[in-house]
């Protein structure tokens, strides 16, 4: 589904990605982790045309999608959750969900974002019962939860998401992981770049690991978990 061929990203003279390859099939959940300043979110910012590539190649669904914006890639299926979040603060939590399927049009649309909006609500009650506060109002995971729930009211092939356990409880990690679970089970392909190493070889089908702009491992994720230099570098044994 998602083809990434030798990409490179520079900051000015500071070469932060230095030539990566990177493929996700469709209904694979794949995990690319790495330590602060690997360069796991400037790949994504590159991914989804935050950045500009120095070289690269990046196909979506067998089509080039090299320097396309993100409106473009979000009405081709490609949504984003943003390190950080990124939801609309001033906003209520239903204009949040309702601005995540600005994509929707014809003349099905207000069926489709009611009935997107019911199973948003099924998959996270908490924000439910805060549909009419505003979202800066809410936690972080609660603003973690909104902001996948926002993805996915575009209803995308695939979802990128950016170290979604940033700054949250283990209690809601653990959550937010079940949600990328479900998110998977119900078709959804997933790329996910985590620091949270252990938990998010748990979950995903593959996995890449990131050091210093270079991806220096890959494989099955239960490989990567039982393997010595994993363990010694990213799992604290
Ligand atoms: P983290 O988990 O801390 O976000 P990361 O793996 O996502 O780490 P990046 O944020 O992609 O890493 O950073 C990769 C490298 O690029 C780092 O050396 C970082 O200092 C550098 N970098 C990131 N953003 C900028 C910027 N705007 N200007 C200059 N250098 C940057």
């Amino acid at each position: 589904m998602l083809s990434v061929k030798n990409l490179k990203v520079a900051y000015g003279g500071i070469q932060a990605v230095k030539g990566i390859d990177l493929e996700v099939g469709e209904g694979e959940l794949v995990t690319l982790i790495g330590s602060n300043g690997a360069g796991k979110t400037t790949t994504m910012k590159a991914l989804t045309g935050s950045l500009p590539l120095q070289s690269g190649e990046i196909e979506f669904v067998g089509q080039s999608i090299t320097g396309r914006g993100a409106w473009d890639l979000v009405v081709q299926g490609l949504a984003m959750v943003p390190e950080g979040r990124g939801v609309f603060t001033r906003m209520t939590i239903l204009e949040n969900l309702q601005m995540g399927a600005y994509v929707v049009t014809g003349s099905s649309a207000k069926a489709q974002v009611a009935d997107d909006i019911d199973k948003a609500f099924a998959t996270f009650p908490r924000l439910e019962e805060r549909k009419n506060q505003l979202a800066g109002t809410l936690s972080g995971g609660e603003q973690q939860m909104l902001a996948m729930a926002r993805a996915l009211m575009s209803r995308p092939k695939m979802l990128l998401l950016d170290e979604p356990s940033m700054g949250l409880s283990p209690i809601m990690v653990e959550k937010i992981f079940d949600v990328v679970r479900e998110v998977r089970s119900q078709g959804v392909t997933v790329l996910l770049v985590e620091q949270n190493a252990k938990l998010a070889l748990q979950i995903a089908d593959r996995a890449y690991v990131m050091e210093s702009g270079l991806i220096t491992m890959s494989g099955q994720a239960k490989d990567l978990l039982h393997d010595p230099r994993v363990r010694a570098a990213y799992l604290g044994e």
